[in-house]
């Protein structure tokens, strides 16, 4: 398989890699399988964690003849890599390589506890900027785009993805974060025509720029950003609402520090984020019952590395509500599709009894054209009853009622999520703008910000 060999590009071909992208659905598996098992067999022999974890579940690599056979094996979680990390410094011992074999290192910055580091062979890291090339093409990249990488470059694993830009042959510019008027300074003078941030910034930074008196469609040349980081840019209206600010085409990836920078990206179809079969195995899972649910119902994202051989990642529990599908996409790419990341198991709010998601409630306000676009949720338990709150804000010049306006969101909220909420008509610019990652719920039912 001639992965990662660029294309002759004068006749703009629609792949990266054509043989393996359209290849069926039958072919997929039979290469995961093979991956399957030959990673397994390196984690066993060559992790001590592995050994004896498996040893402990009584599964074997060798028991592996179907990729329902993961679930013989245990799984780990946030937890087990820092615990590890603690008891066999600095890396842990679910490392199955020698050290002198690493070469790269990338930590998670987690809002709890430890950042746990992520290491990578030579091997890995290649595999890794071949996929982002790949990744990148998918989304419309080409040789003739110029690209400014806007991702902290700190330990930060988003970082070097800009060199899946660099490989596919995009003039690259390593921007990072920078202060937002120097980014809009360098968008300017180099007219890059793709960024990559995540949504809430991507917002923040058109409307900086309007207030500047820039013309977006007209000052800069962005014609693509990608955004990663919140749900965002997988809810279509968030998306349509930064593509009309911005006149540009909105592409949702999904990343985890501890794998990959991306391991799924849009392509041109945006319908889901097609996913990097080749590198990782998906399971989704009942969060309860750690029992398979069926294909596009929503379930925890349980991740197996395939081929990352520094640290195999084996039955990952990533705390993701996602739901996949296999269905056939129309960019001819036969890889299954992730349809978002509804929420996190740890942010999914339950009130009496109904569970509702953030992104669920964005996907309301974003399509009212009355409103900003920002939000935000307060959980409260008044008389031992959950009250939710959701604060909106109306849109400079709005004539109406701001009851009309609240009355008109409740029963949408109501009849998408089932939920009865009071809701708050917030003048303009009252909320909090995001720089980063956007922090939009305030449980205060425990007084923990989530
Ligand atoms: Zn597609």
């Amino acid at each position: 398989m001639a992965v990662g060999i660029k294309r002759v590009v004068d006749n703009d071909p629609a792949y990266w890699d054509a043989a393996l992208e359209t290849q069926s659905r039958r072919d997929w598996d039979d290469l995961k399988l093979a991956l399957l098992q030959k990673h397994l067999r390196h984690a066993y022999a060559n992790s001590p964690f592995y050994r004896s974890s498996f040893d402990a579940a009584r599964a074997h690599p060798d028991q592996v003849k179907s990729l329902d056979d993961i679930r013989r094996f245990p799984f780990i979680n946030k937890r087990t890599l820092r615990d590890r990390q603690l008891a066999v410094p600095p890396f842990g011992d679910l490392v199955a390589v020698p050290e002198r074999d690493i070469v790269y290192i990338s930590a998670s910055s987690g809002s709890t506890g430890v950042p746990t580091a992520s290491p990578f062979t030579q091997g890995d890291f290649d595999d890794w900027i071949d996929y982002e090339a790949r990744q990148f093409w998918s989304s419309g990249m080409r040789p003739t785009d110029r690209y400014c990488h806007s991702l902290n470059f700190s330990l930060f694993i988003g970082g070097p993805c800009v060199l899946g830009a660099q490989k596919l042959g995009a003039l690259s510019i390593h921007a990072g974060t920078v202060p937002s008027e120097r980014l809009l300074q360098i968008l300017r003078q180099f007219q890059a025509s793709i960024i990559w941030t995540t949504p809430s910034y991507a917002w923040y930074l058109g409307e900086t720029a309007q207030k500047e008196g820039i013309d977006l469609r007209k000052d800069l040349a962005v014609r693509r950003i990608f955004v990663a980081g919140e749900p965002g840019g997988s809810i279509a209206e968030t998306r349509n609402r930064i593509e009309d600010l911005w006149g540009a085409s909105v592409y949702d990836y999904y990343g985890l520090s501890d794998i990959f920078g991306s391991c799924a990206g849009m392509c041109e179809e945006k319908n889901g984020l097609h996913w990097a079969e080749d590198h990782i195995l998906v399971e989704v899972l009942n969060p309860e019952t750690g029992e398979p649910v069926a294909e596009g119902e929503r379930g925890e994202m349980v991740l197996t590395t395939l081929k990352k051989t520094a640290r195999p990642m084996i039955r990952f529990r990533t705390g993701d509500i996602v739901s996949f599908t296999s269905e056939p996409c129309a960019c001819g790419r036969t890889a299954i599709r992730m349809e978002g990341v509804h929420g996190r198991v740890d942010d999914m709010l339950i009130i009496k009894g109904v569970n509702i998601f953030p992104s669920d409630v964005e996907s309301i306000v974003r399509r009212d054209h009355d409103l900003t676009g920002e939000y935000k949720l307060v959980v409260e338990r008044i008389n031992h009853l959950d009250q939710l709150t959701v604060e909106i804000e109306k849109i400079v010049g709005y004539n109406g009622s701001d009851e009309d306006l609240a009355q008109h969101f409740s029963k949408r909220l109501k009849s998408v999520t089932g939920v009865t909420a009071k809701v708050t008509v917030l003048p303009p610019d009252t909320l909090p703008r995001a720089t980063h990652k956007a922090k939009r719920v305030e449980d205060r039912r425990t007084g923990v910000w989530n």
